[in-house]
């Protein structure tokens, strides 16, 4: 195995079991590496300290694999790290009447750049680094290993595959997909799910917790849900009694999901409407036109995507909860998110003091929110938590 050196005093973050090393860091790479090849890691000097698969193109050149030197990365490796993270979800407590959940998530479950969704007994996998793609028969035989798939869909069409040097490919890997639509339970929210053409592995199943926080606090109420994807919020805030919803997206084929999904819940087509429009734009008419609702969600797209967009996206998320809080009355709700890895909680929740300040309110946080244990953060990896949320309520 060809060996990589850091440079003196660059070995602390993995000592502390962090599973990253940025090129930065690296001395010297021993040999010729393939794209993706495990290698030993070693200090300046010659400490083993990790077997990781390297990635030459990338600023993030070295994923650990594991931090026993002895350990052979091979298809027992594998199979013992997915059979491990998929025990670790039977012992979460994922609420009953749920099809839809996380097996694998990446470097929380020690297997940096594989995260597998499961759907019913369809599972779809993602392989973002050179890595995961280096190792994908053993992985994807692991997977068979865990039990009868109807299918194993590869969705491995993201960006950030080009920084790994690798195509984006997404395609069937084994088994048939249903004819028609998928259909999921949410903690007895159903759902279509399309797994081919939906975004991520075809749902926001990291949402799970959250929505069915909405669900109780919907009875009776207008409820408006910004960012609305295929409607997962609105069905359930109509689940839970709301008297009225409005999902909003830019999505057409999300839209149409929407409609499709309030009817398989038998939710009355006057207790809904879904709107095609900017969620910012239609905040602002809403504004305009004096509206108000008594419970908002926000779930806007990665607005910060990297360190040079920092500002401008957190001016994006303090102006939708702004325009939010215009028009909720005392006692209206505000379920806001990011999903924002940059973006930190503490942060995140002083865009929202700053924002119910500008609109004239006082505000109180009364839940923190977040992704489901499913998308499980490691101790040595808090980067793992990018998606934060808060359930707010506008008090005056
Ligand atoms: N709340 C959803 C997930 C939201 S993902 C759920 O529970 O499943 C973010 C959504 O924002 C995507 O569906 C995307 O189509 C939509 N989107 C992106 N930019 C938008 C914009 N400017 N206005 C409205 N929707 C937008």
């Amino acid at each position: 195995m060809n060996k990589v050196f850091l440079k003196p005093g660059r070995e602390k973050s993995l000592k502390q079991r962090h599973p990253w090393v940025y090129s930065g860091a690296v001395a010297r790479v021993e040999g010729k590496v393939e794209n993706g090849e495990t290698v030993q890691v070693c200090s300046s000097k010659n400490e083993p300290l990790a077997l990781a698969a390297i990635s030459p193109a990338s600023q993030l050149a070295l994923r650990v694999w594991s931090f026993d030197c002895d350990q052979a990365i091979d298809q027992a490796f594998f199979d013992d790290r997915l059979a491990a993270a998929y025990n670790l979800r039977q012992t979460l407590n994922i609420p009953q009447h749920t099809t839809a959940w996380r097996l694998c998530s990446s470097e929380g479950d020690g297997l940096p750049g594989v995260t597998v969704d499961i759907y019913n007994d369809h599972a779809v996998i993602q392989l973002t680094s050179a890595g995961a793609e280096f190792q994908k028969n053993l992985i994807i035989n692991s997977l068979k290993k865990l039990r009868d798939w109807a299918a194993i869909y590869e969705r491995s069409d993201v960006a950030v595959r080009k920084y790994e040097n690798l195509p984006p490919r997404s395609g069937l890997l084994a088994g048939k997909l249903p004819d028609g639509l998928l259909e999921i339970s949410e903690d007895g929210r159903k759902l279509y799910v399309d797994i081919v053409n939906g975004h991520k592995s075809g749902f926001y199943c990291d949402q799970r917790e959250s929505r069915s926080m909405v669900q109780k606090f919907s009875a009776g109420k207008k409820v408006l849900n910004l960012f609305s994807y295929t409607g997962g919020f609105g069905v359930a805030a109509a689940l839970g009694g709301a008297e009225h919803v409005i999902n909003v997206d830019t999505s057409a084929p999300a839209l149409a999901m929407a409609e499709k999904n309030f009817a398989l819940n038998n939710i009355a087509p006057e207790r809904f409407e879904n709107i095609e429009a900017d969620g910012f734009s239609f905040l602002r008419k809403c504004r305009g036109e004096h509206r108000k609702f008594d419970l908002i969600v926000l779930d806007p797209p990665k607005l910060v995507d990297s360190m040079r967009n920092m500002s401008k996206g957190c001016r994006a998320y303090k102006d939708a909860m702004l325009q939010a809080f215009h028009l909720l009355d005392a006692g209206g709700m505000l379920f806001t998110f990011s999903c924002s890895g940059l973006v930190p909680r503490e942060l995140f929740a002083k865009i929202a003091a700053d924002a119910a300040c500008d609109a004239g309110c006082d505000a109180r946080i009364v839940a923190d929110l977040g992704q489901g244990a499913d998308h499980v953060i490691s101790t040595s990896f808090p980067e793992a938590r990018y998606l934060k949320g808060l359930m707010i309520v506008r008090c005056n």
